[in-house]
């Protein structure tokens, strides 16, 4: 009793003497060129340098990732195996063999509509420079866009592909890996409340003291600050796909980047799909689905699987929410939108 008075006194002369409190405050850092993408970092910090080296350590993992995984680098882990795996089993790293393990899972979870091998016919497309692949090509192409060419070992930790032609792209979860291992440098580091987006994927931790992070869902038919809705989100993940992210039109199609395991093409059934649920990873591997399957069938899969929740935008622009969005849905036409 005696003791812990005295610590009390104590830690309140430590304390007094301290002077004003700490200062703490938002740090925010917005950077551009990793993944192709947007990156930014949010959090709350009480001390702005341990902030800036937690951001630096951010970039530093998702520099290594994209290194690691990114297609565009002939150096990459990716590239390489994309090179060598139709010959036999190939040793990969860890990280990589479990993403691969992951990405698979979405695919029997999607009815194959998430599938990395679509870059088997995906590398055919140049959306820059406004390229497509023609029917024969694709005729040609197709045959290897299938998961299940993708043969993984876990024991001996190998990747290996049962044909000639497969290529693999990880440019459908990466992002959203990123974030997570983003998060994970954060965590790891003791901050509590902060915010880690990479182009249309971001997670949460913590909300912003008492209130949550208010999550914006762009109109796909309009600029960058038009938004369908607000989401609020605490600890939490959010993946939007849109059509207008990649694209060109030409004779009144739009050419776009993400693509249709069965036929080859672009997958143009929604205009946009948005998944909230706890990993970016997860949500990343699943907002493709409802391009490729439509909205009342990925509605339906998105429905049946526990953790998350998807909006939908559909072609003709109305908005359909899954079961656990109903509250969302009635604060939106309460506002008259
Ligand atoms: P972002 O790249 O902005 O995060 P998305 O999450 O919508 O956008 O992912 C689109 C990317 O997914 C494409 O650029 C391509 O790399 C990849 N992709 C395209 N079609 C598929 C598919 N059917 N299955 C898995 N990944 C795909
Ligand atoms: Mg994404």
């Amino acid at each position: 009793m005696k003791l812990s008075r005295l610590t009390s006194a104590a830690c309140l002369a430590a304390f007094l003497c301290l002077g004003s409190p700490a200062h703490a405050e938002w740090v925010r850092r917005v950077t551009d060129g990793i993944m192709g993408t947007r990156i930014t970092v949010e959090l709350w910090s009480e001390d702005k340098d341990k902030a800036d080296e937690a951001i630096d350590a951010v970039l530093d993992e998702l520099r290594h990732i994209d290194e690691s995984m990114s297609t565009y680098k002939p150096t990459s882990e990716v590239s390489h195996v994309n090179a060598k795996a139709a010959d036999g089993p190939m040793r990969i790293s860890k990280e990589l063999f479990d993403l691969l393990v992951t990405a698979k899972e979405y695919s029997v979870m999607t009815d194959g509509a998430f599938d990395i091998t679509y870059a088997s016919v995906g590398y055919l497309y140049d959306f820059r420079k406004h390229v497509h692949p023609d029917e024969a090509q694709i005729d040609k192409a197709l045959p290897a866009v299938d998961y299940r060419h993708v043969l993984l070992d876990p024991k001996h930790q190998t990747v290996q592909f049962s044909q000639k032609g497969v290529r693999i792209d990880l440019g459908g979860i990466a992002k959203g890996y990123s974030v997570d291992r983003g998060i994970d440098v954060l965590k790891s580091r003791g901050f509590t409340r902060a915010f880690v987006s990479a182009g249309g994927d971001s997670r949460i931790i913590g909300d912003r003291f008492g209130k949550p992070w208010m999550v914006g869902i762009r109109d796909p038919r309009k600029g960058e600050g038009e938004v369908i809705t607000r989401i609020p989100l605490t600890d939490a993940a959010i993946s939007t796909s849109g059509d207008y992210e990649r694209f060109f039109d030409e004779d009144g199609v739009r050419y776009h980047h993400i693509i249709d395991p069965h036929t080859g093409h672009s997958a143009s059934k929604v205009l946009s799909a948005t998944i909230i649920g706890p990993y970016a990873t997860r949500t990343d591997g699943l907002s493709k689905t409802a391009f490729v399957l439509g909205p009342e069938k990925a509605m339906e899969i998105y429905n049946r699987i526990e953790d998350i929740d998807a909006i939908i935008v559909k072609l003709d622009g109305t908005v359909i929410y899954s079961n656990g969005l109903e509250p969302a849905k009635a604060l939106r036409q309460q506002a008259g939108k």
